[in-house]
């Protein structure tokens, strides 16, 4: 990895949250920052375990790390798999609990607009474009093959965080208020190559 190996993985999570994080959320009303920390703190208030915590706060780290390969791609109408890039990325310090749900809280909003009328009522403008991007609500063999998959009903909790995560009058705690619950959760093992648990 660059030069963000040499930083401890807490410090470089709290600097992209204070540094890109203080970017626009692809035309939502609130930062990409504010956004994961509505999230974080909306699976905390619902008294969620750490792990799905984690996951709500960090579930779009993959925009955050994706200056080169995220937003601009984004908007410009191809999906940039910012859920997979995320866990991907976040597979060297946290666990399968952590990284499952971030790389599938998008299946999970195409899943959940599959099988639950209504759903697809609630999303938020930019949400509907980027659903469209990605692929659209899954037919429903699609939905019964996600229902199977593990952490699929995680990603469905973190999806729904995501989802009410857009508020611009919700005060939330700083990224330091989170960084008890995650560093409960990083592994004590020496970091191996991305996507190994
Ligand atoms: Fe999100």
């Amino acid at each position: 990895m660059s030069a963000d190996a040499d930083l401890r993985p807490l410090d470089l999570l709290a600097e992209l949250f204070a540094g890109e994080g203080s970017a626009e959320y692809l035309g939502e009303p609130v930062t990409q920052a504010e956004h994961m920390l509505q999230a974080g703190a909306l699976a905390e208030a619902a008294g969620a375990p750490d792990h799905l915590v984690a996951a709500a706060l960090l579930h779009d780290i993959g925009h955050f790390h994706g200056t080169v390969t995220g937003r601009d791609l984004m908007e410009g109408g191809l999906d940039n798999r910012h859920s997979h890039t995320g866990a991907d990325w976040l597979a060297r310090w946290f666990g399968p609990a952590v990284t499952g749900p971030v790389r599938l809280h998008v299946a999970a909003k195409r899943y959940l607009c599959a099988a639950e009328p209504g759903y697809f009522a609630l999303l938020s403008e930019a949400s509907v474009h980027t659903l469209g991007v990605q692929g659209g609500p899954m037919t429903a063999e699609q939905a019964r093959a996600f229902e199977g998959l593990p952490g699929a009903a995680d990603a469905v909790a973190v999806r729904r965080w995501d989802e009410r995560a857009k508020d611009p009058e919700f005060t939330t705690p700083d990224f330091g208020h989170f960084r008890p619950v995650l560093e409960r959760l990083l592994l004590t093992a020496p970091s191996g190559p991305a996507g190994a648990p």
